[in-house]
């Protein structure tokens, strides 16, 4: 079949060996594929990446000198089982799967390793119990955006962000816009938006962002400031609010502090999403952010970062990492797709064929003309 192959950073269409499916697995026929900024990172700097990886104890990533077939971000066509498959989806059944595959006898990451092939493809090996049916005549085109969208989902429930809470999305890259409708998605009321792009910062109103902000005109956290308290204010609150408890005889007021703190009652702190992903940007997020902030890192920086530990520790800020998604929440952003409650269209920028992914590659450099390109292995579309 043919595919897009990436060794030492050279990008080119070759013919590749058919997948043949194993026990437990599925063979889809790729119908869209996403262009990850992963994918363009990996393309130049996959053995840092995979240094990394293996730190944490997978030694399989992608390494610059194999030659790998990318793409984890798929739909395809049911097109072929292997033996020990339920055989619960037909032949012809349009189809995402979780981009993780038991090969060999252990899992690897489907499109960022060699031994998973991804679906810059014809066609595309899947593990049959992590692939889902595309419920509700969603196109495939949508369909491919539901890992992106798992990504953003699994960052807003890691940020544990209460309807009434504002959150702030620092960075409309594609997944600072998918954070934004997931936000939107599950009900969060107030969403500040932050990017110096002017064409990103359109989409981040398109993906229902309430406030949008350039950064270089304003801070996004000068909107709402009302509702923060700074330090001395803090300190007030602290003294009045022990005052006046305490002139209430026999009342036990430690009691009454810790039951307020327990119904959420304290004064109000917001959830921040760091979108960004380069040096420096975390520092900036904590000492802008307001006291008691909850930052939730989403932008991956490749680069080592510096942070001054006591401006996080005067505010107190609580400091979240987040990587990938559960199986459950990537079929929730599956519904969210299928089910119009996450509009797509507007993120959708371009659908190349697999003659046009270098280009793709090179295209997705410029914020304001793509967000997402799609690879369709049936077109002949060589240009974004
Ligand atoms: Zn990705």
């Amino acid at each position: 079949m043919r595919a897009v192959t990436c060794q030492k950073g050279a990008l080119e269409v070759a013919e590749v060996a058919d997948p043949t499916p194993e026990r437990g697995h599925v063979v889809l026929e790729v119908r869209a594929c996403g262009i990850c900024g992963s994918d363009l990172h990996a393309r130049h700097h996959c053995d840092d990446m995979a240094e990394d990886v293996a730190a944490t104890g997978y030694d399989a990533f992608m390494r610059s000198d194999q030659s790998v077939v990318m793409g984890h971000e798929f739909c395809g066509e049911v097109a072929d089982h292997g033996p020990r498959t339920s055989r619960r989806l037909k032949p012809g059944t349009l189809a995402v799967s979780l981009p993780m595959v038991r090969t060999g006898g252990r899992v690897h990451t489907t499109g960022l390793s060699v031994n998973a092939p991804g679906a810059y493809a014809e066609r595309v090996l899947v593990q049959e119990a992590l692939t889902l049916p595309v419920p509700n005549g969603l196109p495939a085109r949508f369909a491919a955006m539901t890992e992106p969208m798992a990504v953003a989902l699994h960052a807003v429930r890691r940020g544990d962000v209460g309807k009434k809470q504002v959150a702030y999305v620092i960075g409309c890259g594609l997944i600072g816009l998918g954070v934004i409708a997931m936000l939107k998605a599950t009900g969060v009321r107030t969403v500040v938006a932050s990017d110096l792009s002017p064409g990103r910062r359109a989409l981040a109103t398109a993906m229902g962002a309430d406030v949008v902000v350039d950064p270089a005109v304003a801070s996004p956290y000068s909107v709402h400031s009302d509702r923060f308290l700074a330090a001395d204010a803090l300190l007030e609150l602290a003294v009045g609010t022990t005052e006046k408890l305490r002139s209430v005889p026999m009342l036990p007021w430690w009691n009454v502090f810790r039951a307020a703190d327990k119904a959420g009652l304290g004064p109000e702190a917001p959830v921040v999403f760091e979108c960004v992903g380069v040096p420096g940007m975390i520092n900036q997020v904590i000492t802008s952010a307001p006291i008691w902030s909850r930052v939730v890192v989403v932008g991956v920086c490749m680069g080592s970062d510096q942070i001054r530990p006591s401006i996080g520790i005067n505010k107190e800020i609580d400091l979240r990492f987040v990587l990938g998604y559960t199986p459950d929440e990537f079929r929730a952003a599956l519904h969210l797709l299928a089910d119009g409650k996450v509009e797509p269209s507007p993120l959708v920028t371009g659908t190349v064929g697999l003659d046009g992914v270098a280009a793709a590659f090179e295209a997705l450099g410029d914020p304001e003309k793509h967000a997402k390109i799609l690879v369709d292995p049936q077109s002949t579309e060589v240009s974004a």
